[in-house]
């Protein structure tokens, strides 16, 4: 814990005081402008790849980027949304996936989740996912993963449409809905393009 404490008080000596005045503007609320949802993979980080600061992201994470249709699950996830959409009435939601998913991989090879009964009760909200893999014909299971990752994206995107608070948002046309896939290995982050039906570099 020694590396964590020291975090702590470098952080408390050194970057909040230059962050103070932020932190004192903030204090009279919050006004996010984009609903992150990414992975709980600990080689994401929102504000690094966004390089924003804090009060700019509204963060959601799980282990896939998941959110279950609306009344499948009430879970954080869909408190989360409504709180953001509803409450803090964030004009942009991120679907921030990525390659070398952990939970992407599980979906696809099932190699250590029957000892994880709940992780494994969790992907079953990825099942379309799997189901949706048999259209492609893809020889390594790297490639597998891959499709995953990005079928995962689109998949969760449609379900976070079932919630009234996103749905109602929508019919509004004052909330947009992106797909983002990052690969932590290149930094390159991909934005999915619905007129060509496929994911082109953001930048
Ligand atoms: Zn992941």
């Amino acid at each position: 814990m020694d590396k964590f404490v020291a975090g702590v008080e470098k952080y408390q000596q050194l970057i909040f005081p230059r962050q103070k005045g932020l932190f004192q503007r903030l204090r009279a609320g919050q006004n996010p402008r984009v609903f992150f949802i990414t992975c709980s993979d600990s080689r994401i980080d929102p504000s690094l790849i966004t390089q924003t600061e804090p009060g700019e992201l509204f963060v959601l994470r799980n282990p896939g980027n998941i959110i279950p249709p609306f009344g499948t699950a009430h879970g954080s996830e869909a408190a989360t949304v409504e709180y953001a959409v509803a409450g803090l009435k964030v004009p942009h939601i991120i679907v921030c996936g990525h390659y070398h998913c952990g939970a992407m991989t599980e979906l696809v090879q099932r190699e250590h989740v029957d000892d994880l009964p709940i992780t494994s009760a969790w992907l079953g909200f990825a099942q379309p996912v799997r189901n949706a893999l048999g259209e492609y014909r893809l020889d390594s299971n790297d490639d597998l993963v891959s499709k995953a990752c990005e079928l995962n994206v689109l998949i969760q995107m449609q379900n976070l449409r079932t919630h009234p608070s996103v749905a109602d948002r929508l019919a509004q046309n004052d909330i947009s809905i992106h797909g983002w896939i990052y690969d932590f290995l290149t930094a390159d982050v991909q934005v999915y393009h619905s007129g060509q039906h496929c994911f082109i570099s953001l930048t």
